[in-house]
């Protein structure tokens, strides 16, 4: 049976948090087919020093390692008895066939590399939208993979379970510039959004929450411009940000949390500074032009209004 250990940085615990809700397979599910030698919320501290003892030894072999939470070299932050988390994860990283960063903050650095005034702290590959990560940019792990990426803050749990499930089964992961896994990233939360209509026709939501209306030309939606299959692979089976009514705040970009006001779109003359991606602003502005002219009628009811 093949082994993950979970380590954490600088970490808010959100990402296991989103793990232990993980549905098909559950939590208990995925680790019947692998299995788990520490999780810091999960095992009793002491463990680790005998984990890692024998993998530093080669008595245990380390096929995963996921890494939540920033990454700093001040061996005063995230200490377990002697070892900081820089020396934990320079013994582990060795000897890991994959390693796998949860979440914005082991991806890119987030929050603590941004809010922070140690400008020490990073993410295991990036810091943001640089390769100027913990690790060089050339490093590869074991298996010849460099670190994969599962960003969001916090990431989905099923992100991770099938990054995972694809590699007990050994599959190919094809990840993007950013180290994300194609397979899930290579949609936007755009793609299957409810709004779709309303963002086509140009209709805006009034206020956050309302099932009317789309979120992007006044209420800051990055939806258009974000990897992450959110609206394919919904929270919870059941929505979405968008869904729900509130914007997408991109989290599970490279450069989030680096932009403000989330809930307001920038704008120059009218234009949003960003447009969808894919699409020059000429023709933005040609064809939402044209939408905000010829008017959809049933769009500017209220869904219970409509026939
Ligand atoms: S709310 Fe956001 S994701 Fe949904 S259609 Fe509008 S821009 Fe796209």
């Amino acid at each position: 049976m093949k082994t993950l250990l979970w380590i954490q940085g600088l970490t808010c615990n959100g990402n296991t948090q989103s793990l232990l809700n993980a549905e098909n397979p559950s939590f208990y599910e995925l680790f019947s087919k692998i299995k788990l030698l520490y999780h810091p919320s999960i095992s009793y501290r002491e463990k680790i020093f005998s984990v890692l003892k024998k993998i530093k030894e080669e008595k245990v072999k380390l096929d995963i390692l996921v890494v939540e939470g920033a990454i700093t070299t001040d061996k005063n932050f995230c200490r377990i008895g002697n070892l900081s988390i820089s020396e934990i994860l320079d013994t582990l990283s060795k000897r890991a066939d994959f390693i796998i960063a949860a979440g914005n903050c082991a991806s890119y650095g987030n929050i603590p590399a941004l809010y922070t005034k140690n400008k020490d702290i990073r993410g295991l590959q990036f810091k943001f939208t640089e390769k100027k990560g913990y690790f060089s940019p050339e490093f590869r792990t074991r298996s010849g993979y460099p670190v994969i990426n599962i960003p969001g803050c916090p990431m989905h749990p099923a992100w991770f379970t099938q990054t995972v499930l694809a590699i007990l089964e050994n599959r190919k992961i094809i990840l993007d510039d950013y180290n994300r896994p194609k397979e899930l990233f290579m949609y936007l939360p755009h793609d299957g959004c409810i709004r779709n209509e309303y963002f086509e026709w140009k209709v805006e939501s009034e206020e956050f929450g309302h099932k009317e209306g789309c979120l992007f030309y006044n209420l800051g939606c990055k939806g258009p411009m974000t990897h992450a299959p959110c609206n394919k692979i919904l929270w919870n089976r059941i929505s979405s940000k968008t869904r729900a009514g509130s914007p997408c705040l991109g989290c599970t970009e490279f450069n989030f949390p680096l932009r403000e006001n989330y809930f307001e779109t920038k704008k120059n003359i009218g234009i949003p500074e960003e447009v969808p991606l894919g699409v020059s602003k000429r023709a933005y502005i040609t064809i939402s032009g044209v939408a905000k002219t010829l008017k959809n009628e049933r769009l500017l009811k209220k869904l219970e209004e409509t026939e």
